[in-house]
């Protein structure tokens, strides 16, 4: 049995966060959460979580300032951050991959969305 994946969800609205927490438990994950940026760039180097979500808009900084110091922290920059947002404008996209983002799922999030998108990311990284 392999261990179970750990996800850091970086957001600061708590029903966002218990939501996505509930799915991801019942799919044998373990879930750890920052609520803020700075907490959040602290808990992806300690913890070396297998996948990251990251809401965009958060209390300190701006959730795209928060992926671009991971991925230029050796420390971090092999983990996968998916965002989180419910900004889907047109040329969002562009942003959030710009800033290093290597997927995202658009806000009000739905199950299999949000299980396929980690899969696929922590399945890339296992075969990396
Ligand atoms: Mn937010």
């Amino acid at each position: 049995m392999d261990r179970k994946k750990v996800v850091l969800y970086i957001e600061d609205n708590l029903l966002n966060f218990r939501l996505v927490k509930r799915i991801l438990h019942a799919n044998n994950y373990v879930v750890i959460h920052a609520e803020d940026g700075q907490s959040g760039l602290r808990m992806a180097r300690y913890e070396q979580p297998d996948v990251i979500l990251q809401d965009i808009n958060l209390p300190d900084i701006m959730g795209t300032d928060v992926v671009r110091t991971l991925k230029n922290d050796p420390t971090t920059e092999h983990i996968p951050v998916i965002a989180l947002t419910a900004n889907m404008m047109y040329g969002d996209r562009e942003v959030y991959m710009d800033a290093g983002c290597d997927d995202y799922v658009a806000k009000p999030v739905t199950r299999l969305e949000l299980l396929s998108a980690i899969e696929r990311r922590t399945m890339l990284q296992a075969t990396a």
